[in-house]
């Protein structure tokens, strides 16, 4: 299947979906995920229309970003280092990973330096897996204030990750958990958090009728990645 292929039925996925919540696509954006893939994919990715990227090694985003179409953005969604936040900050459009306190803070300092505000989603650890990064949900609600306080960081919502599951049903209470933490997020903060970056390959349609604004698609969009990057 070319691209553009893949993209029309991914894209057809994604309105049943929303036909399914009663929600407008429109409401849904799509991260094209290019970790693992070389420029040459992300070129023809941007030839079917795509325009929004998403890297997790900040390496990886500033070397592609330099060998790829300069109207391109890119979101960042994996951990950051506290060292790699001056670039992180600098090159995306959006961090989807704000996984701790120290981040922030880092990521405030960076966007001073840079004279910049800079639009993230805090993650959440909804599962609870120790391999997995972000706050807790109480931890999230407990610090939402204090983070609210970096004012170069404008906070959208929130941003999780399911834990690996071959049907995609088991990560549905995953994303409603998530969704009822907005709700509550926004009642602590008397403001609205509006963004929820959940839904990856192999479960955003789950992730779609649960309330997401923005799903990460790497596989089903450019096939397998050499490397699994693991995070
Ligand atoms: C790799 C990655 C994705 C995309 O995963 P696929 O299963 O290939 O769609 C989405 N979100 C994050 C945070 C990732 O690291």
């Amino acid at each position: 299947m070319s691209i553009n292929e893949t993209l029309t039925s991914i894209q057809e996925r994604i309105n049943r979906a929303c036909d399914r919540a009663a929600r407008t696509p429109d409401d849904v954006t799509l991260i094209a995920v290019s970790k693992g893939h070389p420029p040459e994919r992300i070129r023809e990715a941007a030839d079917a229309g795509l325009t929004l990227f998403g890297e997790n090694k900040v390496q990886e985003l500033k070397l592609k970003r330099g060998q790829c179409p300069g109207n391109l953005k890119w979101d960042f969604i994996g951990h950051l280092q506290t060292n790699k936040c001056r670039d992180a900050a600098y090159f995306s459009r959006m961090i989807h990973s704000v996984d701790s306190d120290r981040v922030a803070e880092a990521l405030q300092d960076a966007c001073i330096k840079l004279a910049k505000t800079l639009p993230v989603l805090l993650e959440v650890n909804v599962s609870g897996e120790a391999t997995k990064y972000g706050f807790s949900p109480n931890e999230v609600l407990n610090t939402l204030l204090e983070l609210n306080t970096y004012d170069r960081l404008e906070i959208h919502g929130f941003m999780c990750m399911a834990p690996w599951a071959k049907e995609p049903e088991k990560s549905r209470p995953y994303f409603r958990r998530l969704k009822e933490l907005q709700q509550e997020a926004e009642a602590i903060l008397g403001a609205p958090l509006p963004e929820l970056s959940m839904g990856m390959s192999g479960d955003f349609e789950i992730a779609i009728e649960e309330g997401a604004t923005m799903v990460r698609l790497g596989t089903t969009l450019f096939g397998e990645r050499k490397r699994k990057s693991v995070r």
